[in-house]
């Protein structure tokens, strides 16, 4: 329905690949725990941003 969804939280960054995305809280422990969906590297707390909404 709506090109827009408020569900992210946090905006990931990673500085492996440059992928940016947003993502919720959810998503935010899976990728600190397994690393970025995209290229596997692991990710810390610093790459993600909170988004004020
Ligand atoms: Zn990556």
């Amino acid at each position: 329905m709506s090109a827009r969804s408020t569900t992210g939280e946090y905006e990931f960054a990673c500085p492996q690949c440059g992928e940016g995305f947003e993502v919720n809280r959810g998503m935010r422990g899976a990728v600190l725990d397994r690393g970025c969906p995209i290229c596997g590297s692991v990710a810390s707390k610093r790459d993600f941003s909170p988004l004020s909404l």
